[in-house]
């Protein structure tokens, strides 16, 4: 389902490639190759800078249909549009939450009110978003979740805690999934309510990650309030909602993320020509084996893209997830076999102004320590194994 002409993918890739060199100089110069996994905490402000940048030159939400604000590209384009912008060293995007999860979700499930009034924030790179889900006994058990709301005239108020809130620090919003239906248990009587972050009944307290930096946080809500229709679907459908956005998330939203792998893999190989550790044919073996990985990463996405449908992947689609988080953590530990002793020294020297100072880690540690959590978010190795077996090879459920 595409709403634009779509140009042919080596026109638009040059084009992308033009727009990223024009515009990622100057005042956003600073922010190539910024932002990334483990580097969130890196040039926040002027990253949210240029997120509006971005929209300014119509590269945000760019598979979203074009009645909602996005491009209407076709899922291929979208792809090579996610691999330009790596390639170029487009900064870690900090509306990446609104645009690759919430966004989708607003535009299969919600009220036209309420795609009209959050859409174009999201678009425009005005307001920004975090996900309210885990919570200290609900994380791979989502249908455990405690966090209640209750109507109150025109408003829901909200009690309860979330975990591991990515980016609650420096959002506006959140969508939060909470129990509606007192009494209701599991899956049943969950809402999906979009909550604003600035008010009193919201506490936000940082997490700080063995990256030294705190990227996730606690969130504490008590009598915090919505407006009684911000409610995405139905009240008390909040389970299939909530769904269909980590759908989103298990999706195309990291079908382009190669570039970056490949860019990391390059500099892990470029160190070990230097440090001499590529004249050990073990070595050199271990990182060819790493390169053939992400090369099939690449194909195993382009393999997803069979269907032109956005959004909509093939059944084989469910490995992705599975195979880049195992990917990316044995880089990670590959880079710092790489790096030898040096690697037990996290100081680095190369920080600069907007790093977090004395704390900063250098790229080989932060892709280490980060991307142990790649097998975790987003739904563990075990859980995706769990999704595979029951939805797409159709083996027994697994006993509740
Ligand atoms: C970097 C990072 C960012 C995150 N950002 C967010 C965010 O923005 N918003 C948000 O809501 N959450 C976020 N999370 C939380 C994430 O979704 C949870 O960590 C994840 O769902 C796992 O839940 P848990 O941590 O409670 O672990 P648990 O669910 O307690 O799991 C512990 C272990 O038990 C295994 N396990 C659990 N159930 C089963 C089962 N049925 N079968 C087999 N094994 C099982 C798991 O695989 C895991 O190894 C983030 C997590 C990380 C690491």
């Amino acid at each position: 389902m595409t709403d634009a002409a779509a140009p042919s993918e080596t026109e638009f890739r040059a084009e992308v490639r033009d727009w990223m060199a024009e515009h990622l100089t100057g005042d956003f110069g600073h922010l190539r190759f910024r932002g990334g996994p483990g580097d969130e905490h890196a040039f926040v402000e002027d990253r949210m800078a240029w997120e509006r940048e971005l929209a300014s030159g119509g590269w945000t939400a760019v598979g979203w249909p074009t009645q909602h604000g996005g491009r209407g590209l076709p899922l291929h384009l979208e792809v090579a549009y996610h691999e330009e912008y790596a390639r170029a060293g487009g900064p870690g995007r900090a509306g990446l939450i609104g645009e690759g999860l919430l966004g989708p979700t607003l535009i299969h499930f919600a009220s036209p009110e309420i795609q009209q009034r959050f859409l174009p924030g999201i678009v425009a790179g005005t307001e920004f978003w975090c996900q309210g889900y885990s919570e200290p006994n609900a994380g791979s058990d989502l249908a455990n979740v405690k966090t209640r709301a209750r109507l109150e005239g025109d408003e829901w108020v909200i009690d309860g805690q979330k975990v591991w809130t990515s980016l609650a620090q420096w959002s506006d919003w959140c969508f939060v999934v909470a129990r509606t239906e007192e009494g209701s248990e599991r899956h049943h009587g969950l809402s999906y309510l979009l909550v604003p972050m600035e008010q009193p009944g919201i506490e936000v307290r940082g997490i700080r990650q063995i990256t030294g930096t705190a990227e996730f946080n606690e969130v504490f809500f008590d009598g915090a309030r919505t407006s009684a229709d911000l409610v995405v679907g139905a009240p008390g459908d909040g389970w299939k909602v909530a769904m269909g956005t980590l759908a989103f998330e298990r999706g195309v939203l990291t079908l382009g993320q190669q570039m970056a792998f490949q860019r990391e893999l390059d500099h892990i190989t470029e160190a070990a020509r230097k440090n001499g550790r590529w004249e050990d044919a073990v070595m050199r073996d271990r990182l060819m084996k790493l390169v053939t990985r992400v090369r099939i990463m690449r194909w195993n996405a382009t393999r997803s893209l069979r269907t032109d449908e956005q959004a909509q992947l093939p059944r084989e689609a469910m490995i992705n997830k599975l195979y880049w988080a195992d990917l990316h953590r044995d880089m990670g530990e590959a880079a710092m076999d790489v790096a030898g002793s040096a690697a037990m020294l996290t100081r680095y020297s190369g920080a600069q102004e907007g790093d977090a100072g004395d704390e900063e880690m250098s790229p080989d540690h932060k892709l280490f320590f980060f991307s142990r959590s790649d097998t975790i978010y987003g739904g563990s190795n075990e859980i995706q194994r769990n999704l595979i077996g029951e939805r797409a090879l159709g083996l027994p459920r697994e006993p509740r």
